[in-house]
């Protein structure tokens, strides 16, 4: 079969909740995937920043095929010899005391908001059913009904209420606003360090210090929604790092598993995920033994490979030659480390598809932005081969 045969094959059974890029893709290795005709392309998308670690990194495969061996699932009704060491892991390389362990970014994010909840109610004395968490403006957290109640995307929610209510939203980047915003009734504050889905939107400098000395100031939990700014995409272990403040509850995910497996967890001190008792919350695969061991292997890449300083390194030499391309259609390029976007003056899908026909694969972000995050294992040489190709076209217009 072809390209088209595969693309018309989706196009008559799957439900069509995306516009992808036509590229049928086929096999990947370390930044570079190859379509079903055999050309190649350098994955400048890396599945929104999951597949970190590379394409199919050997370290990872070997991990899960050998777990896949011995067990792969036992639920959480016993006890497994991979979990356990896999946030030890996870908690010694972050800082924190405690992980719960979930499967995609939502269900974090669904958990972290659970936990600031319980907080609320358990420790902080708010009545029963006024907790409010606060949130931003072109806030990406998943696609479950309660997360989509606090986006700002009309198109998220409109066909999809009633919604979950207990949400306020504020402007990104404003923490004068979320000094305002705040209640008695107010248990956390949700955020992005860098707003990916929304655009590659960087806040201010000194915004996440400033966070997070209000929400300790009045006994609000500030969570650091990371799941795709953290594990080095942008230079740092985590995006906070940059700033040097430590959320109380940080939500990983994607490059977690290094795009192998779903896995995503809550980082947080005893002083919150302690208080989940049996019952109070669950997932038949949260931290089973497969993505236990996965996991584990995908974190000592980032470590043993230095991915999060070649990050930063790499990152900076990209954005440095993307800023120097001379073009009326580049209103800004902008990003931290290899989270990186580009800012054009119309639509960015054309100028995907053109990216595409040269070999680079990009997805266009909120209208007119094109995100460029390659898995962070690419080379210096691999860079400037992208960027032989990159110029001319964003060089070029699209109407
Ligand atoms: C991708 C993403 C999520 C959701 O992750 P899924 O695995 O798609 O559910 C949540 N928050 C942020 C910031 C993300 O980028």
């Amino acid at each position: 079969m072809n390209s088209q045969q595969y693309i018309a094959l989706d196009e008559s059974y799957v439900a069509h909740t995306y516009n992808p890029i036509e590229v049928v893709i086929e096999r990947g290795e370390g930044a570079w995937v190859y379509d079903v005709e055999g050309k190649r392309y350098f994955d400048c998308l890396s599945a929104y920043s999951a597949v970190n670690q590379g394409h199919c990194h050997p370290r990872i495969l070997e991990a899960a095929v050998s777990q896949m061996h011995r067990v792969t699932l036992t639920s959480r009704a016993f006890f497994n010899d991979q979990m356990g060491l896999f946030l030890k892991q996870l908690c010694e390389l972050t800082g924190y005391e405690m992980a719960l362990p979930m499967n995609t970014g939502a269900e974090a994010v669904e958990t972290a908001i659970k936990a600031a909840r319980m907080w609320g109610y358990r420790m902080k004395g708010v009545a029963h059913d006024q907790a409010e968490i606060i949130v931003c403006e072109g806030n990406f957290a998943g696609r479950t009904t309660t997360l989509i109640s606090f986006s700002s995307e009309e198109q998220y929610k409109e066909d999809f209420g009633p919604l979950t209510p207990g949400f306020k939203t504020i402007p990104y980047g404003d923490h004068e606003a979320l000094a305002e915003a705040i209640t008695p009734n107010t248990v956390a504050f949700l955020v992005e360090p860098i707003q990916g889905e929304g655009g590659v939107i960087v806040p201010p400098a000194g915004y996440l210090k400033h966070v997070a000395e209000i929400c300790a100031a009045n006994n609000v939990l500030f969570i650091a929604d990371e799941i795709q700014t953290g594990l080095g995409r942008t230079g740092a272990l985590l995006c906070c790092d940059h700033e040097g403040v430590r959320p109380d509850m940080v939500t990983l995910g994607k490059a977690l598993s290094g795009g192998v497996y779903p896995v995503s967890a809550v980082l947080a001190d005893r002083r919150v995920l302690g208080l989940f008792r049996p019952g109070d919350h669950g997932s038949t695969f949260g931290g089973n033994p497969l993505a236990s061991a996965i996991a584990r292997a995908a974190l000592d890449v980032l470590v043993d490979e230095g991915l999060v300083d070649r990050s930063r390194e790499i990152g900076a030499y990209f954005m440095g030659r993307l800023k120097r391309i001379e073009s009326d259609h580049i209103e800004e390029v902008r990003g931290k480390g290899l989270l990186i976007g580009v800012e054009m003056s119309s639509l960015a899908r054309p100028y995907c598809d053109s990216l595409r026909d040269a070999g680079i694969l990009c997805k266009d972000t909120h209208g007119t932005i094109v995100r460029f995050a390659p898995p962070l294992v690419i080379s210096k040489e691999e860079i400037d081969w992208a960027m032989e190709r990159i110029e001319p076209i964003l060089s070029n217009g699209h109407q």
